[in-house]
């Protein structure tokens, strides 16, 4: 994805109070992330470690979401895979995340993600998901990027829609 800017990731949030807009903590390192290799944008709340955020192009818009990370119940010990990117991880690696919709109904849609949002990452092989982290897979990595793209936008959907 292209660069973006502090103020277009405030403008971007679909599922936020102007109070939380406001006062979220957006990275310090945007210089410093590589936009290149994300599908996109995503951080947890250094301030707030249940809290986190995605934000992606679609069309030429940025939608972006505030996520509530579920508490992992105690012992919770095995493998799960993440809805966005397909990649396996161990323990809290994977966590479902949910995002309130907007409009005050007070719905909320979950999807298991990568709990650290790295998917473009480990989709790319940038970042290790351990042993049995990736599945071997006949997609190329264009195919699989696209398949992210999508997922990213169906889960998008299902929060604005
Ligand atoms: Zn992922």
């Amino acid at each position: 994805m292209r660069q973006i800017t502090e103020v277009e990731i405030r403008a971007s949030l679909v599922n936020c109070t102007k109070g939380e807009v406001k006062r979220l903590a957006v990275p310090r390192d945007l210089d410093a992330r590589p936009w290149a290799d994300l599908d996109f944008l995503g951080w947890q709340d250094p301030a707030s470690p249940g809290r986190a955020y995605l934000i992606a192009e679609q069309g030429d818009r940025l939608v972006g979401v505030a996520l509530r990370r579920a508490t992992a119940h105690a012992g919770f010990v095995r493998r799960s895979m993440c809805s966005i990117c397909l990649t396996t991880h161990t323990g809290d690696g994977v966590s479902l995340m949910t995002a309130r919709r907007p409009g005050g109904s007070g719905d909320s849609v979950g999807a298991y993600i990568c709990t650290d949002l790295a998917c473009s990452l480990y989709l790319r092989g940038k970042k290790d998901a351990g042993p049995g982290g990736r599945m071997p897979e006949s997609l190329t990595l264009e195919e699989k990027i696209g398949r992210t793209a999508v997922n990213v936008t169906e889960f998008l959907q299902k929060v604005t829609q």
